[in-house]
């Protein structure tokens, strides 16, 4: 049997098992994983973890291991007092609240505010796996709008959260969840915390600040971190996944009030984040100075990415992130492929005219340029 064969007798298979009906028409999350020498499209720190922190993750693992016949502390107080630690702002341990990444955190939240009747709200474009994960925890998913409306589609500002606006689609809407994202993926933009206790004030919600890539802000941009106190249903999600170069050990976390904690307890598996993760994590948060060390050369890497954009005569949206949306292409998916050829592969997030790229080393970045600066001789004019 062909490959295309088999495919279709799985799509057969799969049209007749009982599925739920709300899953038939998604696909899932499918960022490609290409073996090609230049990965820039999933915002990972491209940086390896350097040797001392591997030979503390080594060591952490290893006690560990002898005790992989019991299931791991299901409280991971540890590590929560090692993230309140990191964390600041006068944080306690019961605040805090991790798991396989924060799209298992977020889905957890969804799971306890979400479900079906309920609703969920993000301001497109935003992060792709706020509709799915809301899609497969049965939450009606509202795709809010982002800017003022006087401001043209794609012009200089039009990606920015209008506070009047999202105020008056929060409260229109009602969501049980509302999602703000700072800084936004794929836009790249801190969001004043204004936006956010706005938002919150404008609901009986949960309001969720995703800070994934805080960590490469630019300087004098806060954290939502600091509204904590007295905001009962205000979530502040973080992961290690980027400026942390922790991708592949998998672990998120968010602060908030302690009940939040009491609420996701209700909804987790038991025992989620194993004892593995538990040490591998705690080894890297006694490392952060060292591992942090990378976020500097990324900005640098970033704004070089800005800059020469802008001299490509693109038009790069201004980034608080490890990555630079950038508009101004003509055919962006004729774009990507070009780039791919030369061994350089970026991201379509299905805006049209546009294509994001996560800052990497600078050799990475350098060939970026070189590949954009020979791919674009090849696109129509936009
Ligand atoms: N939030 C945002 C905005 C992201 O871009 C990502 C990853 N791309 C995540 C959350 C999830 O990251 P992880 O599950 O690796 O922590």
């Amino acid at each position: 049997m062909t490959a295309e064969n088999r495919a279709d007798v799985r799509a057969d298979v799969l049209a007749r098992l009982p599925l739920r009906d709300d899953l038939r028409d998604s696909t899932p999350y499918g960022a490609p994983q290409l073996d090609v020498p230049v990965r820039l499209n999933t915002n990972e720190n491209s940086y390896d973890v350097p040797d001392e922190v591997i030979a503390a993750i080594v060591d952490a693992v290893r006690q560990q291991a002898k005790h992989l016949n019991r299931y791991p502390d299901r409280e991971f107080t540890a590590l929560r007092e090692d993230l309140a630690a990191y964390l600041g702002h006068d944080l306690q341990a019961d605040q805090l609240w991790a798991g396989n990444g924060s799209n298992e955190v977020l889905q957890q939240v969804l799971q306890a505010f979400g479900g079906p009747g309920r609703t969920a709200l993000g301001f497109t474009p935003s992060y792709a796996m706020y509709p799915k994960i809301s899609l497969t925890t049965g939450t009606a998913w509202v795709d809010g709008l982002r800017g003022r409306p006087e401001v043209a589609a794609g012009g200089p500002g039009s990606f920015d959260l209008d506070i009047d606006r999202t105020v008056e689609q929060i409260r229109r809407l009602e969501p049980e969840i509302t999602f703000l994202c700072s800084p936004n993926n794929p836009t790249g933009t801190a969001l004043s915390l204004d936006v956010v206790v706005a938002a919150y004030e404008a609901t009986d919600g949960i309001v969720v600040v995703d800070e994934a890539y805080v960590e490469f802000a630019r300087s004098g941009t806060p954290s939502a971190l600091s509204l904590l106190p007295g905001r009962e249903r205000l979530i502040v999600s973080r992961t290690m996944s980027k400026a942390f170069a922790l991708a592949g050990a998998r672990v998120g976390y968010l602060a908030a009030d302690p009940a939040i904690s009491d609420a996701l307890r209700l909804v987790r598996l038991p025992y989620h984040l194993s004892s593995l993760t538990q040490a591998a994590a705690r080894a890297a948060l006694w490392h952060s100075d060292v591992l942090l060390d990378t976020v500097e050369l990324i900005k640098a890497q970033r704004d070089r990415i800005v800059e020469a954009l802008l001299e490509l005569g693109l038009a790069p949206a201004a980034s608080d992130a490890n990555f630079v949306l950038f508009g101004g292409l003509g055919d962006e998916k004729a774009i990507w492929r070009s780039l791919l050829s030369r061994g350089v592969l970026i991201r379509d997030s299905g805006l049209p005219g546009y294509l994001r790229v996560t800052a990497g080393t600078e050799a990475e970045t350098t060939r970026f340029l070189d590949a954009l600066a020979d791919s674009l001789l090849d696109d129509p004019t936009p």
